[in-house]
């Protein structure tokens, strides 16, 4: 596993949530990306090497909706990028991770995600993404 690539955090009106952070950060958001297989509306920020993802949920059933309901707005999860997603999910199955999709699925920011399950995790979500060639 390399850098942390992006915290994940789950907003509930982005258009806001972009002018907050852009004050946050002292500068603008760089793209916004909608994932319709998710049901989400995200928007990127960069910090250096790293980012931030801001996601909205674009129906009720949409993940980042549910995790509103439940937790309210706030981190919903950590990426991690990784050079070889498959050997990578390989290796944390092996080590007893549990893995919520294992054949990697097409997330926002041109990558490939594969999550893990917080339970596994000690209650953290966490993304693993391979940039697509
Ligand atoms: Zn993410």
């Amino acid at each position: 596993m390399n850098k942390i690539e992006h915290i994940g955090i789950a907003v509930k009106d982005l258009e806001k949530s972009n002018e907050l952070f852009a004050a946050l950060f002292g500068k603008p958001h760089y793209k916004t990306e909608e994932v319709e297989s998710e049901g989400v509306k995200t928007s990127f920020f960069q910090l250096g090497p790293n980012k931030v993802e801001l996601l909205e949920g674009t129906n009720e059933n949409s993940p980042i909706s549910k995790f509103i309901e439940k937790k309210g707005e706030g981190v919903h999860h950590i990426a991690f990028a990784v050079d070889d997603i498959l050997s990578e999910v390989a290796r944390l199955k092996e080590a007893g991770f549990i893995v919520l999709n294992e054949t990697p699925k097409k997330g926002a920011d041109n990558k490939l995600v594969v999550f893990l399950h917080p339970k596994s995790t000690n209650g953290v979500l966490i993304e693993l993404c391979q940039e697509i060639g």
